[in-house]
C-alpha cells in the first residue's frame, strides 16, 4: 500500500520535499469494515490548510501521517452487510492506494448511470455541492443579476456559473489565460469570461458595464481587489475561498471596507460542511442536469499517486485546467 505522508509544514509554496512515500502492507478489515482499492484521489485547495498547524476550522494533518483526501474506489473485501466485492464507493480517504473504512462512512456509487466515477469527486461531489450552496443559499441569485465567479474554469467555479445561469443571471467568469477563458464561454456557456492575467479592471468594466450584483469569491488577492470596487449597491459576495493567498504568510491586506457602508453590501463566508442536506439535493438536481447533457465539466487527471505532491502544488498556482484528480 503506497501512501503519501506529510513530512514537514511548508512556508510558502508546498512541493514534493514536504511529503514522503511509505510502503506498507495492505490493511485488513475488521467486522463492519470494508477494504477499498482507491481508483481516484481528489486534490483540493483546502489541503494546503491541513498542511499548516495555524488555527483553522479543521485539525491539521499530523507530521508523519497520511495526507487527507477523498477517494472513489472499488470494494475488494467487505465485512459490512451493505457492501459486496466489486461495489464502487466514495468516501474512502487518504493519499494512499488502499484503505479500510467502516461501512457506515462509505456511499455506494449508482450503477451504470453514465457518469464517470471520478465525477463524484468533482461536479457531483464536494466542489459541485459547494457551488450549489454558494449560489442558491448564500447568494440567492435572482434573474437579471450580474453574477461574477473567479477560478471559473475550476471545480467549484465552473459549476457555480452554470447554476447561476440556469437561475437567470448574466454570468461572467474570471480565469487565467486564453485557453481557460475560451473554455468558459464556449464549453460552459457563460455570457463572458475575462482573463485576470491581463488588464482585469478594464475587462471587468467592459463585461459588467452596470456593475456586479453577486460575486462568488474563489481566489482573493488582486482579483478580489479588482472586483470589490465594481460591486453595485446592495451587492452580495459569497466568500468560498481565496486560493491565491493560501501560500502567503501573512496574507496580503484586503480592500478598504468603507464600500460596505456606502454600497450596503452583504458579505458571507461559508463552508460546504455546514450544509449536510445540500449533498443529497445537489446529487439529485445536478445528477439530472448531467445525465440530460445540461451540465458540463472538465477534469485534469494526474497519473500515479507518486505525482500527487507536484500536481497539488500546481493547483495553488493555476496549473490545473478543470477539476484536479489523481488516477491511482
Ligand atoms: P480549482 O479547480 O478552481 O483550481 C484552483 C484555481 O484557482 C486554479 O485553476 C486557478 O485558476 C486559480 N488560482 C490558483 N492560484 C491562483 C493565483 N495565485 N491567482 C489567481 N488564481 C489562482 O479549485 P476548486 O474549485 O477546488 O476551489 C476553488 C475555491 O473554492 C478555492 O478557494 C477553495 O478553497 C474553495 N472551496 C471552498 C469550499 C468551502 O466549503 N468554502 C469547498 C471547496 C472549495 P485560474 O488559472 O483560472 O486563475
Amino acid at each position: 500500500n503506497l501512501r503519501i505522508l506529510l513530512k514537514s509544514r511548508p512556508q510558502g509554496r508546498p512541493g514534493p520535499q514536504h511529503f514522503e512515500r511509505s510502503e506498507e502492507p495492505r490493511p485488513t478489515p475488521r467486522p463492519g469494515e470494508v477494504l477499498v482499492r482507491h481508483r481516484f484521489l481528489s486534490l483540493d485547495p483546502y489541503m494546503r490548510g491541513r498542511m499548516s498547524d495555524a488555527p483553522s476550522y479543521a485539525a491539521p494533518v499530523a507530521l508523519g501521517a497520511v495526507m487527507e483526501g477523498e477517494c472513489v474506489g472499488e470494494v475488494v473485501e467487505s465485512h459490512h452487510p451493505g457492501f459486496s466485492t466489486g461495489d464502487r464507493v466514495r468516501g474512502a480517504r487518504g493519499w494512499q492506494q488502499w484503505s479500510v473504512a467502516h461501512g457506515s462512512t462509505l456511499i455506494k456509487l449508482p450503477d451504470q448511470d453514465g457518469v464517470p466515477d471520478s465525477a463524484y469527486l468533482g461536479v457531483l461531489g464536494m466542489p459541485g455541492t459547494t457551488a450549489w450552496v454558494g449560489v442558491t443559499e448564500i447568494l440567492q441569485v435572482k434573474p437579471g443579476d450580474c453574477f461574477v465567479v473567479s477560478a471559473a474554469s475550476g471545480a467549484v467555479g465552473s459549476v457555480a456559473g452554470q447554476i447561476a445561469r440556469r437561475m437567470g443571471a448574466r454570468v461572467v467568469g474570471i480565469a487565467g489565460g486564453a485557453e481557460k477563458t475560451r473554455f468558459v464561454t464556449e464549453e460552459l456557456g457563460f455570457d463572458a469570461c475575462v482573463d485576470h492575467r491581463g488588464d482585469l479592471a478594464s475587462a471587468l468594466d467592459a463585461a459588467c458595464p452596470n456593475g456586479i450584483d453577486c460575486y462568488f469569491e474563489n481566489v482573493g488577492g488582486p482579483v478580489q481587489a479588482a472586483v470589490f470596487p465594481r460591486m453595485r449597491d446592495f451587492g452580495r459576495i459569497a466568500f468560498c475561498g481565496m486560493v491565491a493567498e493560501y501560500n502567503q504568510d501573512p496574507p496580503p491586506p484586503g480592500p478598504n471596507l468603507m464600500a460596505l457602508v456606502r454600497k450596503r453590501l452583504r458579505l458571507q463566508g461559508f463552508l460546504v460542511s455546514d450544509h449536510p442536506r445540500a449533498w443529497k439535493q445537489w446529487s439529485e438536481v445536478g445528477g439530472a442536469w448531467l445525465r440530460e447533457g445540461g451540465l458540463r465539466f472538465r477534469e485534469d487527471v494526474a497519473q500515479g499517486l507518486e505525482n500527487a505532491p507536484e500536481a497539488f502544488a500546481g493547483l495553488l498556482e493555476g496549473r490545473n485546467f478543470g477539476k484536479l484528480v489523481v488516477a491511482i
